[in-house]
């Protein structure tokens, strides 16, 4: 499926791999030009590649959401080439669950300077993008991936899912911030989907549940995701969907 994005600039991050990969490459096919972001330069080129081949007009932006001077560079990078932009798509994000008493640190911090000061950080960058777009009367979308963990309780997951049902509350207070200005904010709750989100994992005992969970539910892939960022971004610029959740129909 197609979305008219014709004459929209956007950056979606998480651009290497998954939902952020598959909805770059969604959000181009439909004319958008798109600025890729993540932190691996090899894989962000490839895909820019894909997208160029298809005929959509790409941009690689290798960045670390987690450092703030690189993503100011980014947003200075985009700015450049393209101007402002009127479409963000925060995915980047990391899952490294292990039950709190194994006090992991590293991955705490990591997990919420990624997946929510890393957010807030590309918000900031971009933010007066989305509301010069508004202003204009044109559409102007803030899209952030959260995720099913930020309403369901798994052991093991505590921080990763206090760092989605975060995100969850940042999109949903924000936007009472940004809709007065006629700027739509959509927070997504995605379930289970078949990434490399899994592949970081410290913690066999852990892997092997999620192993377990891909082997009894049949996953989201990225594609199903990105078609309802893709949908969502398209609706006209009067209708903001402010949340979805979206699951694997065997995921309870
Ligand atoms: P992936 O691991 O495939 O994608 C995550 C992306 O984030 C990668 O492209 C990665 O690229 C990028 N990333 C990670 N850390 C950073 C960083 N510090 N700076 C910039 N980019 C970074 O997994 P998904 O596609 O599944 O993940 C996308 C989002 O969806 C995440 O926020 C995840 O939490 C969420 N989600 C996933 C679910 C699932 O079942 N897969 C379910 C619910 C939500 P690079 O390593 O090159 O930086």
């Amino acid at each position: 499926m197609s979305y008219d994005l014709t004459g929209r600039t956007a950056v979606v991050t998480g651009a290497a791999s998954g939902m952020g990969e598959a909805t770059a490459r969604l959000l181009a096919a439909g004319g958008a030009r798109v600025a890729l972001l993540a932190r691996r330069a090899d894989r962000l080129a490839e895909s820019a590649a894909k997208i160029e081949a298809e005929g959509g007009r790409a941009l690689a932006v290798p960045v670390d959401v987690t450092d703030q001077a690189a993503v100011e560079r980014a947003a200075e990078a985009v700015h450049q080439a393209w101007g402002r932009v009127d479409l963000v798509v925060n995915a980047a994000g990391v899952m490294l669950p292990n039950p709190v008493a194994a006090g992991r640190l590293d991955e705490w911090t990591r997990m919420v300077d990624t997946n929510l000061t890393g957010a807030l950080r590309v918000i900031d960058a971009f933010r007066a993008d989305l509301v010069a777009a508004g202003a204009e009367g044109r559409a102007a979308d803030l899209v952030n991936v959260s995720s099913i963990g930020s309403h369901v309780t798994f052991p093991g997951y505590a921080v990763y899912s206090a760092t989605k049902a975060a995100l969850t509350h940042l999109s949903a207070v924000l936007r009472t911030e940004l809709g007065p200005l006629d700027v739509r904010v959509t927070n997504v709750e995605p379930g289970l989907t078949d990434t490399e989100l899994g592949s970081h994992i410290d913690n066999a005992e852990l892997s092997a549940q999620l192993d377990g969970m891909f082997q009894v539910i049949p996953p989201l892939t990225s594609e199903d995701v990105a078609d309802l960022i893709a949908w969502t971004v398209s609706r006209r610029a009067g209708v903001n969907l402010r949340q979805a959740i979206v699951l694997p129909t065997r995921q309870a």
